[in-house]
């Protein structure tokens, strides 16, 4: 029932969508590790045509393409130290001013703490801000990352018990080979939540307070949850 209201009514959304999107608006997506922010950032991004933009990817693009920032960030890391928010923000705004950001943007997995959120809306000035919560219990959260599998070539995520490949170990998309990565492990997932609860999960709270926070049960079917935040932009 559910699955044919939602066939049913996702072409209209998306229209509406689409017809909307003409004010630029920033997405942030929240939530813990392994609530969905990768794969729905990518669904959005192919609906919506707006990028979906990684800090990491992009400190990792900079430092391939030997950019003045990428250059700083490299000899940074390669004296242990950690790259500092002032030069990922460089990065970012860097990005953000490309043609292809004028419509907006999906942030996915930043900010990841207090003061990067605060330094973020300081710069962006006016540009509104939509933060979008996937809410999950912990206890879902270790079982869906021990039974993740990521394919090889295009990263697609897949979980063996709510959304399992149509062939087995193989990728929908593209065939490539789906593998289960050695840090999704019990003991590693609920540490990545700890740090989540005590750096992370303060950003709800701030853009509660912002007027800006949606929350969405992220308990639900890919489809169902994409509907959600569709419906919000
Ligand atoms: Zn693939």
């Amino acid at each position: 029932m559910m699955g044919a209201v939602i066939k049913f009514f996702l072409p209209l959304l998306l229209l509406m969508a689409n017809l909307q999107a003409t004010q630029k608006q920033v997405v942030i997506l929240l939530g813990p590790p392994g609530a969905g922010k990768g794969s729905q950032a990518t669904l959005v991004k192919e609906k919506m045509k707006i990028p979906h933009i990684s800090t990491g990817d992009l400190l990792r693009e900079n430092i391939k393409n030997g950019t003045a920032l990428g250059k700083s960030a490299k000899s940074i890391i390669d004296e242990g130290n950690l790259v500092p928010d002032e030069l990922i923000f460089d990065m970012l705004f860097a990005r953000i001013e490309k043609p292809d950001c004028k419509k907006g943007y999906i942030l996915d997995g930043f900010p990841r703490n207090l003061q990067q959120a605060e330094t973020l809306q300081k710069r962006l000035s006016n540009t509104p801000i939509i933060a979008i919560n996937l809410d999950v219990p912990d206890a879902l959260i270790v079982e869906r990352i021990t039974k993740r599998q990521i394919c090889k070539s295009c990263q697609t995520p897949y979980h063996l018990v709510y959304s399992p490949p149509q062939k087995e170990g193989k990728c929908d998309r593209c065939e490539g080979e789906l593998y289960h990565r050695s840090d999704d492990t019990e003991e590693v997932v609920e540490n990545r939540l700890k740090v989540y609860h005590d750096q992370t999960a303060p950003l709800i709270g701030y853009y509660e307070k912002q007027k800006t926070l949606h929350n969405i049960d992220s308990n639900k079917s890919k489809e169902a949850v994409l509907l959600e935040i569709l419906a919000l932009l």
